[in-house]
């Protein structure tokens, strides 16, 4: 079944508007989609004739053992809950965490401000590093994004400074007061493989497995991961820009899907 259950918009650092994602949704014909923007909900609310397809959610910036983890947060929508209400001063960090990268690439001798970076970010509401990697490019200091990111923006690169973050166990939790159910993203991206583990003991509900980082030799790995936890699996495109030859939407089991909406209701009426 054609899904897509991670696509980021210009609402954090996703190039696409979300009205130019969902004509992208409608055109590819995905059957379930969620968007998932980093610590923000400000894509939604979908127009009506998607609702019926939508997963609510969005993806949580989190740090366990010094590391990021991003969390999926599925089923969570309302703008008042305790999950994005938690968020409020993690998005305002964001700010100041750019101005510091910003100041550490100048000193660097790479000249680039907090402008050139809104000038990258129309309409974003949460800054992150694609946002800086973008006007890297644009004034010359790169020649590709994922150039910026190699020499400068990497987690151990120079230019990098962390976000200040709710822990894992904190995120979790919130994501379940807030009545959704917490996927461990893209866990190929995890700093230790121990990492996995640490998290399914802090209670998440679940694993994305089908994500560009995870070949299919990790993507049956991590399905045999989740079996034996009782765990759920989703996927996605983690969509941020388009390119060429890799449109969005993932090809997905059916019954894994079920399952997902089935626990999302049984969470909605609890
Ligand atoms: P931030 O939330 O500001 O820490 O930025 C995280 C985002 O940066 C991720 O969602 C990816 O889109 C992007 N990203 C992280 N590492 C890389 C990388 N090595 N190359 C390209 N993009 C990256
Ligand atoms: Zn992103
Ligand atoms: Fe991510
Ligand atoms: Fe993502």
């Amino acid at each position: 079944m054609l899904c897509d259950l991670h696509l980021h918009t210009s609402k954090s650092d996703g190039v696409f508007e979300p009205a130019r994602l969902f004509d992208e949704i409608r055109d590819r014909g995905l059957l379930l989609f969620s968007v998932t923007d980093h610590d923000c909900l400000d894509a939604y609310p979908v127009p009506a004739d998607l609702a019926a397809k939508l997963i609510p959610g969005l993806e949580v910036d989190s740090e366990h053992a010094g590391h990021t983890v991003h969390v999926l947060a599925y089923g969570v929508q309302d703008k008042q809950s305790p999950l994005l209400r938690a968020l409020a001063a993690q998005r305002s960090d964001r700010h100041a965490r750019m101005q510091t990268m910003v100041q550490r690439l100048c000193e660097l001798g790479f000249h680039v401000t907090m402008d050139d970076v809104f000038r990258n970010a129309p309409g974003a509401t949460s800054l992150g590093r694609p946002h800086l990697a973008r006007a890297l490019v644009n004034l010359g200091h790169a020649t590709s994004v994922s150039d910026a990111f190699e020499r400068f923006l990497a987690d151990d690169a120079p230019g990098y400074s962390a976000l200040r973050r709710l822990t894992a166990r904190q995120i979790i939790d919130l994501i379940h007061e807030s009545g959704g159910v917490a996927i461990v993203a893209h866990p190929m991206r995890l700093r230790a493989a121990s990492h996995l583990e640490e998290l399914i003991e802090l209670g998440v509900d679940g694993i994305e497995v089908t994500h560009p980082t995870a070949s299919i030799d990790d993507e049956r790995n991590l399905r045999m991961l989740a079996r034996e936890n009782d765990l759920l699996v989703t996927g996605g495109t983690d969509f941020h820009a388009p390119v060429p030859g890799r449109p969005i939407g993932v090809d997905f089991p059916e019954e894994d899907l079920f399952a997902l909406q089935s626990r999302l209701s049984a969470n909605a009426t609890a």
